[in-house]
């Protein structure tokens, strides 16, 4: 079953590019193995998959112990300050990175242990009151300052877009977080890269591929339904 539904995950990523008059390479898989067993990773790794994206720090860090090779892991879920030390070494990207006060603990951690942590700045394009992320009139502020840190390197945006019926509703949000990036990538900020757009989920990632994603996050759609009750 994982391998259809990547299958028809990788195909429907083709047509969105096409769509777009986009190279599928320039889009980038993330599968979103939160509450997911082990051994549908390792399943996953026999196609050729490497990139896993994950909520919760524990359970990256719990899967990172145990896989069986390394891989590539994302952190797209809300990160509290007093958890970022244990995942400044494990994450490839932090896709969530949403105050001033969390990118300074990255920052110190990632300064102790020397190295140099790629992230991803999460905007609340849509303004959802659940939703964690910038607003985005503030995200001059918080590049500014983070431009500074000799242990960050900002490489670009995220966001996760309203949860709706049809995909389509989603369509103004993801041309906003397109123009957004372009408006940063003009100003030439030393230090940033603006490379990586990280929007798109189960439902909605064909569209946001037509309106730019680089990088989309699919979790059902590869795993099939998680149950959080087990
Ligand atoms: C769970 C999750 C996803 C994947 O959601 P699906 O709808 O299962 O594809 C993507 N991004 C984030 C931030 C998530 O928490």
């Amino acid at each position: 079953m994982l391998k259809e539904n990547l299958d028809k995950v990788n195909e429907n990523i083709k047509k969105a590019c096409e769509t777009a008059g986009r190279n599928p390479k320039e889009v980038t898989l993330v599968a979103v193995s939160k509450t997911k067993p082990l051994s549908d990773i390792e399943e996953l790794m026999t196609y050729g998959v490497e990139e896993y994206g994950e909520n919760k720090v524990q359970e990256l860090c719990d899967k990172y112990e145990n896989i069986s090779r390394p891989v590539n892991w994302h952190l797209i879920g809300h990160l509290q300050t007093n958890k970022v030390k244990y995942i400044v070494d494990k994450a490839c990207l932090i896709h969530s990175v949403d105050s001033i006060h969390l990118a300074e603990e990255i920052e110190k951690q990632a300064a102790k242990k020397n190295l140099v942590v790629n992230i991803l700045i999460q905007v609340n394009i849509a303004h959802e009151d659940t939703k964690f992320g910038i607003d985005e009139t503030n995200i001059y502020e918080i590049i500014d300052k983070i431009k500074d840190f000799k242990h960050i390197k900002i490489k670009g945006l995220m966001t996760i877009a309203p949860f709706v019926e049809n995909p389509e509703e989603n369509r103004i949000h993801f041309k906003k977080m397109k123009q957004l990036l372009l408006d940063i990538k003009s100003k030439n900020i030393d230090n940033i890269d603006m490379n990586i757009l990280s929007m798109g989920m189960t439902n909605d990632y064909m569209v946001a591929i037509e309106e730019g994603a680089t990088m989309v996050r699919v979790g059902t759609g590869i795993f099939g339904e998680r149950n959080y009750n087990i």
